[in-house]
């Protein structure tokens, strides 16, 4: 059974509120238990009072500390130490369906609602581990904001919902938004049920459904892609650094030097500001620019750049597949590998800066003298964060 507990100065809001519909049946059928605790009943002020004016003056008045730290006793002597104590606030982490998540696996929640021009910060140090808040926007007080967040974490508890299918499939749970939603009649006031939603072909519905999940993520919340591009990308790029230390195991030179070269290259790549798919290939290129050296050792016994552009494409593409990497991205990178010995005809800003990366770690590594390292910076340097890198390290 998990408990949720709320500190308020309302608790007929919150128990009216929470009482009501899919949490107040979850509270019958004993699957979580909201008990609202009444602030006010443990002031020691004779006229109840359970605020005061602000130290340093401003308006409004500040919820004094006393009163709340005693709430807060009864609640740790009734149920036990709370796995988090939750102070909504707007200037929290703004709350996601992740966090709904990661709270419904705590047992023993508190919440406290704020009021006024918000709480003394004493015993906020205090007791609070957690900073949470709806949204970018000022509520009067933490009653809703706590009943929004208990809602939304309650329906991630197995049982409170009717069908927990539902929970895994509706918007935010794969990063999207949910496709559109259809019920009786067929046909509307001239408007129709598309037709895949009623042919039982389960495969077609599917994807329809995907499909308009994308396009109305797309229209609507685009930033939910791009930050979902951008988790998927980290996890790839991570996988496959997993997968090219395993390439290598055994050789840390050769991992040591490709980490270098990719933390090179990003860092030239944000400086010079490439757009994220650049620095996507960019990043994966560097990652497995050498790969071609242990088939070259096989076969030839010796692994100089030409051999590493003859065979790295083919070993870059079969990794690159088992991450999952799409074609668009395994052509590229292909290409960069094959070529990156090469210094004429550099016919991309991922090119360049792969080069320079892969220079600026080589030169260290052969231990360079000052006059050869010298002598390409010109000839190979042409990105102002790579140049700027490069003579920082070497001093010149
Ligand atoms: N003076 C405070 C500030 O500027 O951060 C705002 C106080 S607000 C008027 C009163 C209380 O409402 C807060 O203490 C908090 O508990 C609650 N509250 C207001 N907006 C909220 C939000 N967006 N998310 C969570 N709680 C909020």
């Amino acid at each position: 059974m998990k408990n949720y507990y709320i500190l308020t100065l309302f608790p007929d809001m919150i128990m009216n509120g929470l009482n009501t519909s899919i949490t107040g049946r979850a509270k019958a059928n004993g699957l979580i238990n909201f008990d609202a605790v009444n602030i006010r009943d443990f002031t020691k002020e004779k006229h109840g009072h359970v605020d005061d004016y602000p130290y340093g003056g401003g308006a409004g008045m500040v919820m004094q500390p006393q009163p709340i730290y005693d709430a807060y006793r009864y609640v740790e002597e009734k149920s036990g130490k709370p796995d988090r104590v939750v102070y909504v606030t707007p200037q929290g982490k703004v709350f996601n369906q992740e966090m709904a998540k990661e709270f419904a696996a705590d047992d023993n929640i508190v919440f406290l609602c704020g009021h006024y021009e918000g709480v003394d910060e004493r015993i906020l140090d205090m007791i609070v581990t957690d900073y949470v808040s709806i949204g970018d926007y000022v509520l009067t007080g933490g009653e809703l904001p706590a009943m929004v967040m208990i809602d939304s974490i309650s329906r991630m508890i197995p049982g409170v919902l009717n069908n927990d299918v539902s929970a895994q499939d509706e918007s935010f749970s794969d990063g999207l938004l949910e496709y559109p939603q259809y019920t009786r009649p067929v046909e509307f006031m001239g408007m129709k049920v598309p037709d895949v939603l009623m042919s039982g072909h389960h495969k077609n519905i599917d994807a329809w459904r995907k499909e308009q999940s994308l396009k109305r993520t797309m229209e609507r919340r685009p930033e939910l892609l791009d930050n979902k591009t951008y988790s998927d990308r980290a996890e790839m790029i991570a996988k496959l650094m997993n997968m090219m230390t395993e390439y290598f195991n055994g050789d840390p030179k050769r991992i040591q030097h490709f980490t270098k070269v990719y933390a090179y290259a990003k860092n030239i790549g944000v400086l010079e500001n490439i757009d994220s798919d650049t620095a996507f290939i960019l990043e994966t290129a560097a990652i497995v620019h050498d790969i071609g050296i242990k088939k070259g050792e096989e076969k030839y016994g010796r692994c100089d750049g030409k051999i590493q552009e003859e065979l790295g494409p083919h070993e870059a593409e079969k990794i690159l597949k088992k991450c999952g990497y799409s074609k668009e991205v395994i052509r590229r990178v292909k290409y960069l590998v094959g070529h990156h010995h090469t210094y004429s005809g550099i016919d991309g800003i991922d090119y360049q800066i792969l080069v320079e990366a892969d220079f600026i770690v080589n030169m260290y590594e052969d231990n360079a003298g000052i006059e050869s390292v010298k002598s390409v910076l010109g000839k190979i340097f042409k990105t102002k964060a790579g140049t700027d890198m490069y003579r920082q390290i070497f001093g010149i």
